[in-house]
């Protein structure tokens, strides 16, 4: 089973990946989360991406298609893979497309989470993550019990740099201009694109997910 997941940052991807990779026991492929730890260890990646993620920029194609063509060659996306954050433009759905070719596998659905921007902008400015064990939590929807302290960890809570609200601000632009016509490039191809409602509580997200794929 290889999903994408596409939406605006900020819309649950990232929450709903992690479910659905669970449930259906396939990989998690996040590129963000990838580019973040690239970023942290110092890997020559790391260093070619870090000033384009720190002004909500996109990272050349080329680099994540180089990241993207090795994780589908591992055996951790041998059984599949949520496509978390990836593909971004239209050249990395092309990218994809000829990478599973090479593969011998293929798309089994586009899942488009919506949400309004205002309710991004807020969710976003009010996301906290922990520096030690990378649990993500809120301070309008799900605070940690004590302020700045993971639950799960004790380590601390920060505000990732590109969630500060002008940067959410262009990542939507960002969005909308680059990613959005992915919508348009999937609806015009065999494989089925499902949208949900991501203004909901969690679990029922997840529930209209599995709902339209059948699970
Ligand atoms: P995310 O955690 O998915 O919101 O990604 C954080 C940042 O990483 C983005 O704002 C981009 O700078 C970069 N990034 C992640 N995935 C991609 C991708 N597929 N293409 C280009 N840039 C990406």
């Amino acid at each position: 089973m290889i999903l994408i997941l596409l939406g605006a940052p900020g819309v649950g991807k990232g929450t709903q990946s992690s479910r659905l990779a669970e449930r259906l026991d396939v990989a998690k492929v996040a590129t963000g989360d990838i580019l973040r730890a690239a970023v942290r260890e110092g890997s020559e990646l790391g260093k070619q991406a870090r000033s384009f993620m720190e002004a909500g920029e996109l990272v050349p194609d080329e680099l994540i298609l180089d990241l993207i063509g090795e994780v589908l060659a591992s055996p951790e996306a041998a059984d599949g893979a949520i496509l978390d954050g990836f593909p971004r433009t239209v050249p990395q759905a092309e990218g994809l497309d000829a990478l599973l070719r090479k593969h011998d596998r293929s798309l089994d659905g586009v899942v488009v989470i919506e949400v309004a921007d205002e309710v991004i902008v807020r969710r976003m400015s009010g996301r906290r993550v922990c520096d030690a064990c990378g649990a993500v939590f809120n301070v309008h929807s799900d605070p940690p019990s004590e302020e700045g302290v993971c639950d799960r960890c004790g380590g601390a809570l920060r505000q990732r740099s590109d969630d500060a609200e002008d940067t959410v601000r262009h990542r939507l632009t960002v969005y909308r201009e680059n990613t959005a016509p992915l919508i348009e490039f999937y609806d015009a191809r065999p494989v089925p694109v499902h949208t949900v409602d991501g203004d909901q509580p969690i679990e029922a997200v997840e529930g209209d997910i599995l709902a339209n794929l059948g699970r």
